[in-house]
């Protein structure tokens, strides 16, 4: 048995500046994060599959208002809500995404299913939400999606005619010219009282293997049918024992045209260089060249973990066995 097992966990990057977020708003995130991690904890310390351990992990994620995953997803143009999730497990490279749902509650349990039960890897809208019907999973009205913050939130990015991350929404809602036309300050504050991020989890099991989990809303204000990183495989989600397990966050469209998550891992393999070198080439130097903003998450069979971001913070933490586990914001 592997003594190395770890789990690690994001709940989006972006503008987070210490100054606006209050002590109470802090500790609640804290809290939520410690509480994620705990969970994924026990999985991997009964010799629960680092499968079994983000799966778990990113399902409490979505069932967490406070993050832009499950319900407290952003809105889309039309003001509704699609939500995208994607799985892997590093010990059999098998996948399993869906994007687009409206109606699942748990859209990481419906990628679940498709990496298990299905000869695909990826559903999307209509044909998604048939499927996982069919396997049985929990439906929703598509209003238990809502949340005031973020319909607020919307409301300003629709009057700014633009899409953007969930935390530069926040930034815009905070901003004194949100009602008006001019563009939003890219570094204004956040207001404490809107919380955000897309939600993922890395882990390395006792057993030596990796898995990756995203899931998200995607971005403030997307078109309908706008399909980002999260739920590509290689892009916002990739898994390898061979190499590492990843999860992103951050502008999707940058992320996918990096192959992000997939670079990590090519990088370890190609160029033989350590999991944080890779994760931090890709974060630090890659991304920031298309102005990709945003973190990682990643974990190797080592048990080495790289959590880089090139944003002001990135709701994140970590978790070994038998030791308490560490979260934390800001730089
Ligand atoms: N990467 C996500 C997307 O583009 C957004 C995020 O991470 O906040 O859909």
């Amino acid at each position: 048995m592997n003594d190395n097992a770890v789990i690690a966990i994001h709940g989006g990057a972006g503008t987070i500046l210490r100054a606006s977020l209050s002590a109470s708003a802090e500790a609640e995130y804290h809290a939520a994060l410690h509480a994620v991690l705990a969970a994924g904890q026990r999985v991997l310390a009964d010799g629960g599959s680092a499968l079994d351990a983000v799966s778990e992990a990113v399902r409490l994620l979505e069932d967490c208002p406070l993050f832009n995953a499950g319900i407290g997803a952003v809105y889309t143009a039309a003001g509704t809500h699609e939500l995208d999730a994607a799985i892997m497990d590093g010990s059999t490279l098998e996948a399993g995404a869906i994007c687009c749902v409206k109606r699942v509650r748990n859209p990481v349990l419906a990628a679940r299913r498709v990496l298990e039960c299905s000869e695909h890897v990826l559903f999307t809208g209509e044909g998604a939400e048939s499927f996982a019907a069919a396997q049985g999973l929990e439906f929703v009205e598509p209003q238990y999606f809502d949340t005031e913050a973020r319909h607020r939130q919307w409301l300003l990015a629709r009057d700014q005619q633009r899409a953007m991350l969930d935390h530069d929404g926040a930034t815009l809602a905070a901003s004194p010219s949100a009602t008006d036309n001019s563009d939003p300050m890219p570094h204004e504050p956040i207001d404490p009282n809107r919380k955000f991020g897309t939600v993922g989890a890395v882990a390395l099991d006792r057993h030596g293997h990796v898995a990756a989990a995203t899931s998200t809303g995607g971005v403030t204000n997307k078109q309908v049918g706008r399909v980002g990183d999260t739920p590509l495989i290689g892009a916002g989600c990739y898994a390898d024992d061979a190499t590492c397990a990843v999860s992103t966050t951050g502008s999707g469209e940058m992320f996918m045209r990096m192959v992000a998550a997939y670079d990590v891992a090519a990088q370890m393999a190609y160029r033989n260089v350590s999991l944080h070198e890779a994760a931090h080439d890709v974060v630090m130097n890659r991304l920031p060249k298309i102005d990709g903003r945003g973190g990682l998450i990643a974990v190797d069979a080592l048990g080495n973990i790289a959590l880089p971001f090139n944003t002001e913070g990135m709701y994140r933490g970590f978790a070994r066995l038998g030791e308490a586990p560490t979260t934390a914001i800001y730089r």
